[in-house]
């Protein structure tokens, strides 16, 4: 996912230990170049960090970069040992991982995912990002999934937009992200009225995106967030492209009958990342005890 600017979020794992739905009030938000105030401010917290956006992170444990910011284009944030700044600042346990994997934990343990071992957390918005639980883990493998960045068929005839990925052009976040629509249309997604002909063709590309996920990967649910879902007729769109894509090839109920409990919207809203940053703490915790 490609989003313009960094967030760090941090909450008090007392506090919402106590309150799954902790206040936002009860947060502390910084923007990244407060970093420095979460440094001093670091003696107070107990420790979680969600990171988000700025490309790809290291995430393997073993690695001499792990919690490291690698390619990122933005340049400020490339090579930046983020992780490690915070827990030398702390000197406490840093849970790491991505803003969208950080979500799906958080729906999992309290949200739209409760119960189950396999599914998916996407959001759309400025950009396209997914985390994947897979047999109840997050799903990292080579580095971590950038499920965004998928081809789906883009007909040129109906659509000559030619993609917003600097990357990959008309990859799938070049082509139904926020910023994508905006550009093709001349307006933000929220403006546009729920009768434009922008919608059908962002639950197309959506679908197809989906459609390969859940041939690829299985999952027992799809959780939908971001800015551009904010405009609820477009899940029900996507829900029939979906079905229509897989035209009775997955032969499970989820998707023959109870597809509107199998496309969702998340449970937790702009809290999932914050409330899946305690998961990550525990789970760093935990860690810690073993080793
Ligand atoms: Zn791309």
């Amino acid at each position: 996912m490609m989003r313009s600017g960094l967030e760090v979020v941090c909450a008090s794992a007392r506090r919402a230990k106590a309150s799954a739905t902790a206040d936002k009030r009860n947060e502390r938000r910084l923007t990244a170049a407060a970093l420095d105030e979460v440094e001093r401010r670091a003696e107070k917290l107990d420790v979680l960090l969600v990171v988000g956006g700025v490309g790809p992170i290291d995430l393997h444990r073993t690695s001499a970069k792990f919690g490291y910011v690698t390619s990122t284009p933005k340049v400020g944030w490339q090579n930046y040992n983020l992780a490690g700044t915070v827990r030398d600042a702390l000197g406490v346990p840093v849970g790491f991982d991505t803003d969208v994997d950080a979500a799906a934990l958080g729906e999992a343990r309290w949200g739209a995912a409760q119960n189950l071992t396999d599914f998916l957390y996407l959001t759309i918005g400025t950009g396209i990002g997914g985390g994947a639980i897979i047999n109840g883990r997050v799903l990292h493998g080579l580095v971590h999934p950038e499920m965004g960045h998928i081809r789906v068929p883009h007909d040129l005839a109906r659509d000559p937009y030619p993609g917003a990925c600097p990357y990959h052009g008309d990859c799938l976040e070049g082509l139904a992200s926020g910023p994508a629509m905006q550009a093709r249309w001349g307006k933000a997604a929220q403006d546009l009225p729920s009768d434009h002909e922008a919608w059908n063709l962002e639950a197309n590309y959506l679908a197809h995106g989906l459609a390969n996920w859940v041939l690829t990967l299985s999952p027992q649910r799809i959780l939908l967030g971001g800015g551009v879902l904010r405009q609820a007729h477009l899940f029900s769109r996507i829900r029939q492209e979906l079905v229509a894509l897989l035209n009775g090839y997955v032969q499970a109920t989820e998707i023959m009958r109870d597809i509107n409990q199998y496309v969702v919207p998340p449970q937790l809203g702009g809290r999932a990342g914050v409330l899946g940053g305690l998961v990550l703490a525990q789970q760093a915790y935990s860690n810690l005890d073993r080793e």
